[in-house]
């Protein structure tokens, strides 16, 4: 056993007995949508209570459960119904909740390591995007039915989120039952919307700016049966729409994006309000009714849409904006439009942290809560008004995409950043800061640790300066240095057992911390780790059973000092540090990095010429039976370097023979031996063809 961290303290675990609630369950008594309390079916009571310890330090990793591995990584908090830990240690998946089966993912690792997958790789589970899906349209349809809403929901995917064929495909297919559509943002988007859709009915919502070839493209492609809607969010773009439909002969059918007053909250609150970059106005939207009343063009205006951010936290701010939008809705229909579609746009937040709160990283309702809320505005404000209830839209796509993906990587190495051996004791004649820090580190105890941190930092300062004037050895400052340290490690296990945490103190266990090196690039496989600190579930994926002993920092494999992961999620908040098991020899250690689903793969890019992972569908297909209870649906295999080089133009080709021609010259030359150069062109040549990752050695 490691002799530096002293085994930490009990870890207060769950005992709810778990009434493992998820969106679907069943429906309490009808209430306001404002008692979110009520309705929070997302919810799980984690009601804590401390388990008793184990006075025996050498039995507690041992004692350690599966329950404190849950606990500390709060794994119910943002991975129920889908992730878990089972009896072996290991993180299982389950696609479909307690409705279906699951699967060991670090079994899975394995079966894919032994095809000859090399890590990292990115795993999707179809089954996670089905249900996802399935969920949206059940919490709107529970809620239709609860407020006996006169109309129904129609969603569409916003294909921004995550375009990957596979699951634009999938999400088209999944979708088809409940006429579930596509958004898209640009012409490229529209393409891929228009390709991928072929249910009768389903909407396609075209947002962004637009170029004339964008808006013909939309308004042919209605002549192939589909539903494309046009928002319009330019008054510029009502100018050339009346000019197009009128050379075309197509009625389109019209939307109009506003600019909400209601503002928006957190990372993306500035997608509302009178600076957002999109939308119109409310003087712009009279114009635009005008303009098109002028055109006969007012029977095409069919939808209101606004979006006021992604990852909304809270609730309340979805309520002012819906207010607000139902209004102006309403008012719309009393002006002579036709309307008929409400689209509430995206925003429909995802629990990162687990928390339940309306912190940036997690939100504080349930995508039930959501769906009562928007139903039930929009029912009140039309019946108001005795206008006729619209068809309702979201756009929630990090909802439906984040929890189907995870990254899986190892970890290749770890770096203490001080050695926490248990010193060598004082022996008499050693220097008198020696002694000085060998009796602290000995008497240290939870009543004196504050004062003892503080002489041992004045020794340590005292033995620095009595080096520069060479009083001292630099094998007698080492000594002093270690004992610091363990003075140090000592102080940060005494204080986990302590509430309140002296300010002085609050980042020792940071500068205490190893650094595990990580087989992968922030930058490829989740960008906004780095660019807005977005916190991802981090966790070991198996040895869940024991206790995770080491306190780490993450970095990854690219040269950037940017791309380290020092932040994580932890049962009462975020931390700084995460706890990890020690490596083993020979044994692989792996990490996952869950709820990357959303954005991550796109916004990924090329820094240090890390390409895309591997990346396997998972399906747990009952149907299929196979005896190792998941079939590979589809493999996107990663770039190879020459496919990453001729991404920044180069020729590998080319390359190649410039390094045969420059080993010819130095054998011309007597610089390298035949045997060399042989080996030197073989390493060349086959790195072009190899993963951009590291290979296990
Ligand atoms: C990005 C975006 C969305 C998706 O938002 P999520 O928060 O991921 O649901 C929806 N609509 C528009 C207009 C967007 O720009």
């Amino acid at each position: 056993m490691s002799p530096t961290y002293i085994p930490s303290t009990p870890i207060s675990t769950s005992l709810s007995g778990g009434s493992v609630a998820s969106d679907r369950t069943t429906l309490p008594k009808p209430t306001h949508p404002s008692d979110n309390s009520s309705d929070n079916s997302e919810e799980t009571s984690l009601a804590a209570e401390a388990i008793a310890s184990s006075p025996d330090e050498q039995n507690s990793r041992e004692a350690w459960s599966i329950e404190q591995s849950e606990e500390l990584y709060r794994i119910k908090g943002w991975g129920e119904p889908y992730f878990s830990i089972n009896a072996a240690g290991n993180i299982t998946v389950s696609p479909q909740g307690d409705r279906g089966g699951s699967l060991d993912l670090y079994q899975l690792v394995e079966g894919l390591k032994q095809r000859d997958f090399q890590l990292p790789i990115l795993i999707r589970f179809s089954e996670i995007l089905e249900d996802r899906l399935e969920r949206l349209n059940a919490c709107f349809a529970k809620a239709i039915a609860r407020y006996s809403y006169e109309g129904v929901y129609q969603g569409v995917f916003p294909v921004k989120c995550n375009q990957q064929r596979h699951i634009v495909e999938d999400l088209a297919r999944f979708g088809k039952p409940y006429q579930f559509g596509l958004e898209a943002g640009t012409k490229p988007e529209l393409m891929i919307a228009m390709a991928s859709l072929d249910t009768p009915g389903s909407l396609i919502i075209c947002n962004g700016y637009k170029d004339d070839a964008y808006l013909e493209t939309a308004m042919l492609g209605q002549r192939l049966g589909q539903k494309i809607i046009i928002v319009l969010e330019q008054v510029e773009e009502v100018d050339v729409a009346i000019a197009l439909s009128q050379r075309l002969g197509i009625q389109p059918v019209l939307g109009v994006r506003a600019k909400l007053a209601a503002k928006g909250s957190g990372r993306w609150g500035e997608s509302a309000g009178d600076r957002a970059k999109f939308g119109l106005s409310i003087p712009e939207i009279i114009t635009v009714v005008e303009k098109l009343e002028a055109a006969n063009m007012l029977p095409c205006l069919q939808l209101l849409h606004f979006h006021i951010g992604s990852q909304v936290s809270a609730i309340s701010v979805i309520k002012d904006a819906l207010r607000e939008a139902c209004q102006i809705y309403v008012e719309l229909v009393k002006l002579g439009a036709p309307m008929g579609y409400l689209d509430v746009g995206g925003g429909l937040g995802v629990d990162y942290d687990g928390s339940k709160t309306s912190s940036q990283g997690s939100k504080n309702y349930s995508i039930q809560n959501y769906a009562n809320d928007v139903v039930a505005e929009v029912k009140d404000a039309c019946s108001a008004q005795a206008i006729p209830m619209p068809t309702l839209v979201s756009e929630s796509g990090r909802a439906i995409a984040s929890h189907q993906s995870v990254l899986i990587f190892d970890i290749l190495g770890t770096s203490e950043a001080t050695s926490y051996e248990t010193p060598k004791p004082y022996v008499e004649g050693e220097h008198r800061l020696i002694r000085e820090l060998w009796d602290l580190y000995t008497s240290l105890s939870p009543e004196n640790y504050q004062e003892a941190f503080n002489d041992a930092v004045q020794f340590k300062k005292e033995a620095a300066g009595l080096f520069n004037f060479s009083y001292l050895r630099l094998t007698e400052r080492a000594r002093v240095e270690r004992l610091y340290w363990a003075c140090c490690a000592k102080i940060v296990a005494l204080l986990r057992n302590e509430d309140y945490i002296p300010e002085e103190l609050e980042h020792l266990e940071k500068s205490l911390a190893s650094i595990y090196y990580a087989n992968m690039s922030l930058f490829q496989s989740a960008l906004d780790s780095w660019a807005i600190e977005q916190l991802f579930p981090l966790l070991p994926i198996h040895r869940l059973t024991e206790e995770p002993t080491q306190r780490a920092t993450l970095a990854d494999l690219t040269c950037d000092s940017d791309g380290k992961i020092a932040r994580f999620i932890g049962p009462k908040g975020t931390k700084d540090v995460l706890e990890l098991h020690p490596l083993k020899a020979n044994e692989p250690y792996y990490l996952g990095m869950f709820l990357v689903g959303a954005y991550q793969e796109t916004l990924g890019n090329l820094h240090n010429l890390f390409g895309n992972t591997n990346t396997v569908h998972i399906c747990l297909a009952s149907k299929a039976r196979s005896h190792q209870g998941y079939t590979i649906e589809h493999v996107v295999r990663g770039n190879t370097t020459d496919e990453v080089l001729a991404q920044v133009q180069y020729d590998p080709e080319q390359m190649i023979e410039q390094i045969r021609l420059r080993s010819e010259l130095a054998l011309q030359n007597g610089q390298i031996t035949i045997e060399e150069a042989r080996k030197l062109m073989a390493n060349y040549k086959a790195g072009m063809t190899c993963y951009t990752y590291l290979a296990e050695s």
